[in-house]
């Protein structure tokens, strides 16, 4: 057994990994002790990777028209075409979509053909739908794409802001430094600022529940005051800063008083003063910000409000101090760096008469693209205006993450090229390809990403390719290679790329540039195999190479002046507003368990146990006068899609706005994905898309009959119900499947309705049925194992799944649970462990409570001695606290 060191693929906080192969092929995942961002940490979906590595589901030989190929044909067809599609219609007719997801070596390759050699900027990328906004407030702001701060400022702080971010959930990592520096320090003070009672408030001494949208006016305010209370750095202003008194006066138009502020944000006055005193009375602020604040049609905005306080104040570039954006994909970052969005060209260079004379030089090019190309919603546009014939995705699922996916789709069914290179062979978006090409999925695929404190790390291999699955940059290598720009991409591993991207970074840089790895542009092949983790900027030393922890320690920023840039901020309210028709604000974003479009934590039952269905998050006020139900079903319209949701009444939610996961796609929700609700609206400055505000209706939904059905044997929603379902979720558990439907007519029978779509002719049938009522219930043993079961209602009232499910689990079934099977419950109500808090560990809810009751426990860490739970990851560790105060 050899243990390899790599980094976890999935959140921006970039974990060290250790990956060992088990003689029986299975793999252990361990926190990597020695890796700066998490010193041996993991979540719950780190701690999981080890689960989600199966060749279920993988796309592994290049695919034609949905016939199998082989890599010479499937890769002459991919150059040919876009070839063909330049020569007649001009470079800007083809296009990229890219993904965070790719690693910096795919990437540069990636950029470099389109931009340095097929000659458009028509290259963007999904960090477009969660970073853009702070790329371009960072640039406004420093003159330069730089993110100043460190995680150990997190620990060094002596006050956190966290605002529009859900860090206990989507960067769990940072969140349990903070937590444990809390706890060493317990004078470090955490504010959170979100219109949502999220986990991250247990850590919060504060919580700021803001009206959505409403951060410029607040982060206006803090500005305001800080000049009425002279609690500003004049020094600091006059020598490292320019635009303070435009600033300042916008910030008193908008936000002149904390009474103006608060009644535009929703806020109590003191609550107000108290955030804008522990601002001004500390020195040592960081605020930590990410897609709350960025996924905004005014997010660049938000991102310089806040930046305005802490160069006001010199609050930046200091121990401790700083504006700190978190990137949300774990090569975010990377994408950033080698200008895989389509307004930078690569570099941290722009288009711009000198950028483009060093890059084309550097590239030796003639061909290099002279403008920025389109942003990923004018991207789809144009694919579907038909501007764009020739369409390459790489490793990201736009039919599920961009806004208003049904316009998305339009695009792809319209196109008349598409290809998708992937490691999966199941997403909405591959089923538009025209060519597939198989790609390595994590842990066979070798390379470096960078983490949002700019840590460059190194991904590592430590499985075999799968099949004819290969690098993404040698798909591209490729590609350009039969393109005919074969002297420009010889690249024979990884390790030379990165050396050129390294060189490039450096070259006639002389300071001029933030994005420095010029120390890294001679590494040997075996240096860069053995690469340790190092933070940019990297500047060759005598005798090697040094990271650079903190950036703007000297006060000197990146625009011409060497100067950063106050901006006037003038706040705008989500582009689109509630009103009689749409009277609800919809919020989307990350939930604990689950990655993006669960292509890969999908695959852990442990996982999917936490949260198994899509939910509408809503307060029960708004419940009771919509007369929703906790757990039935609602219908959701917006402008430009309608679905249906189970709802889940929780105070946690301000009045008037509701929140569902991003995660679900059409292939295990009937209704596809949350984008088919979000309009495409975007930033102007960032196009970056309004994510977080859309305004919705919502109506209680009665189906006719409701229904789950628990199979051992999984398979997809038959095609044959697609017309019948107005609801229809597939969940994987522990060795079932569980499939929640709806539906508007009632079969004349049950029985030859299971037969008829779920083909289990030979059933021997253990069956309940109150046709009066509507009732029916199924059930199947085999050999004294579960092999199916059907509960079928007129109304929401079905058994909990939980305990049912466990029972798959069971070589044999007692007679108990026998004969208590069709009651949907156990005998003993102590059998039923309830839904899954810890997911590390497996422990239910109602074992928590009970262990709690009876063993009068007051604390987290007594749970965790008796049961375990939270005692791996952490991140289950808010909701056990929540358990407790319940009970
Ligand atoms: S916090 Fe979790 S998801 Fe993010 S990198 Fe670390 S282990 Fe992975």
């Amino acid at each position: 057994m050899s243990s390899v060191q790599t980094t976890c693929p999935y959140c921006g906080v970039g974990c060290g990994v250790v990956a060992t192969v088990n003689p029986d092929a299975s793999v252990t995942i361990k926190g990597d002790k020695t890796h700066p961002a998490n010193f041996g940490r993991l979540c719950s979906k780190g701690s999981a990777l080890g689960e989600t590595l199966s060749l279920d589901d993988r796309l592994l030989y290049p695919e034609i028209n949905g016939q199998r190929s082989d890599w010479d044909t499937a890769l002459d067809t991919v150059a040919q075409k876009f070839k063909q599609t330049v020569q007649e219609y001009g470079a800007d007719s083809v296009a990229f979509y890219v993904s965070g997801q790719l690693l910096i070596e795919d990437y540069y390759v990636a950029n470099k053909l389109m931009k340095g050699f097929i000659g458009s900027g028509n290259i963007d990328t999904n960090s477009r739908l969660c970073m853009a906004s702070s790329v371009a407030g960072h640039k406004r702001a420093f003159g330069s794409d730089t993110v100043p701060c460190s995680y150990e400022d997190l620990e060094q702080a002596d006050l956190i802001i966290l605002t529009g971010s859900n860090l206990a959930w989507c960067h769990p990592v940072l969140y349990q430094r903070i937590n444990a520096a809390k706890k060493q320090r317990p004078e470090l003070k955490v504010i959170n600022i979100d219109p949502r009672q999220t986990a991250t408030c247990d850590i919060a001494d504060q919580h700021i529940a803001l009206k959505a949208g409403t951060d410029a006016w607040l982060f206006n305010g803090l500005l305001q005051f800080l000049r009425n209370n002279d609690h500003l750095d004049y020094d600091y202003l006059e020598q490292h800063t320019q635009g303070f008194s435009k600033a300042l006066d916008a910030a008193k138009k908008s936000s002149g008083s904390i009474p103006i502020v608060a009644q535009q944000c929703g806020l109590e006055e003191q609550e107000v003063a108290a955030f804008y005193q522990a601002f001004a009375k500390t020195q040592k602020v960081v605020t930590v910000y990410s897609q709350g604040i960025n996924q905004s049609s005014s997010g660049t905005d938000k991102v310089n409000s806040i930046i305005n306080c802490h160069l006001a104040t010199g609050k930046i570039g200091k121990v401790g101090m700083g504006a700190f954006s978190v990137t949300g994909q774990p090569n975010a970052m990377g994408g950033r760096e080698v200008g895989a969005l389509s307004n930078q060209l690569v570099a941290h260079t722009d288009f711009k008469p000198d950028d483009l004379d060093m890059v084309g030089r550097f590239w030796q090019t003639d061909n290099l693209a002279q403008q920025a190309g389109l942003k990923a919603v004018d991207l789809f546009n144009a694919v579907k205006a038909g501007k764009i014939k020739a369409l390459w995705i790489m490793a990201t699922n736009p039919l599920v993450s961009m806004p208003d996916v049904d316009n998305v789709k339009a695009a792809l069914e319209s196109c008349e090229f598409v290809v998708v290179s992937d490691c999966v062979n199941n997403t909405d978006t591959i089923q538009h390809a025209h060519v597939r090409l198989p790609a390595l999925g994590w842990g066979e695929k070798d390379g470096s990403v960078t983490n949002s404190e700019r840590c460059i790390s190194r991904q590592r291999a430590f499985l075999s390719p799968p099949a004819e699955a290969k690098p993404d940059w040698w798909i591209l290598n490729q590609v350009a290679q039969r393109m005919g720009f074969e002297q420009a991409f010889n690249y024979q591993n990884n390790a030379q790329i990165f050396r050129e991207y390294a060189a490039l970074t450096g070259f006639e840089n002389n300071g001029l540039r933030d994005l420095d790895l010029s120390g890294l542009d001679n590494l040997s092949d075996e240096d860069y195999q053995q690469l340790s983790p190092v933070q940019w900027p990297v500047f060759k030393t005598e005798n090697g190479y040094q990271p650079t922890a903190r950036l703007f320690t000297d006060g000197c920023y990146f625009h011409e002046s060497g100067k950063a840039q106050l901006i006037a901020i003038e706040p705008r309210l989500p582009q689109g507003q509630v009103n009689t028709q749409y009277p609800f604000m919809l919020n989307t974003g990350r939930i604990r368990d689950q990655w993006h479009t669960m292509t890969r934590t999908g695959k852990s039952a442990r996982l999917v146990a936490h949260i198994p269905e899509p939910l509408m998050a809503i307060h029960p006020k708004d419940g009771l006068n919509l007369g929703l139900q906790d757990g039935g079903l609602a219908e959701i319209n917006s402008a430009v899609g309608q679905g249906v949701i189970r709802v889940q009444l929780t105070s946690s939610q301000a009045q008037g706005d509701v929140f569902i996961p991003m995660h679900w796609s059409k292939e295990n929700n009937e209704q596809g994905s949350v984008g088919k609700l979000i309009s495409p609206y975007f930033d102007p400055i960032s196009g970056q898309p309004e994510f977080k505000q859309t305004p919705v209706a919502i109506r209680a939904y009665q189906p006719e009959w409701q229904a789950f059905i628990l199979l051992r044997q999984g398979m997809d929603l038959p095609e044959s119900l697609h017309n019948q379902l107005t609801y229809g979720v597939k969940i994987r558990g522990k060795q079932s499947w569980r499939y929640e439907l709806a539906g508007e007519t009632t079969p004349e029978s049950w029985k030859d309705w299971i037969i008829e779509h779920f083909q289990e002719k030979d059933w021997e049938w253990l069956e309940y049925q109150d046709r009066a009522k509507g009732y029916y219930r199924y059930a199947k043993i085999v050999d004294g194992k579960l092999q199916a079961c059907v509960f079928i209602s007129p109304d929401a009232q079905l058994p909990e799944r939980d305990w049912l499910q466990d029972l798959f689990v069971k070589d044999e079934l007692s007679l108990d649970e026998r004969i208590n099977l069709l009651l949907g419950q156990p005998a003993q109500k102590k059998d039923d462990a309830g839904k899954i808090v810890c997911s590390c560990f497996g422990v239910g809810k109602n074992t928590i409570l009970k262990v709690v009751k009876e063993q009068n426990l007051t604390d987290v860490a007594q749970i965790t001695e008796k049961l375990k739970a939270g005692g791996n990851c952490g991140s289950c560790v808010p909701e056990l606290k929540e358990l407790l105060a319940k009970a």
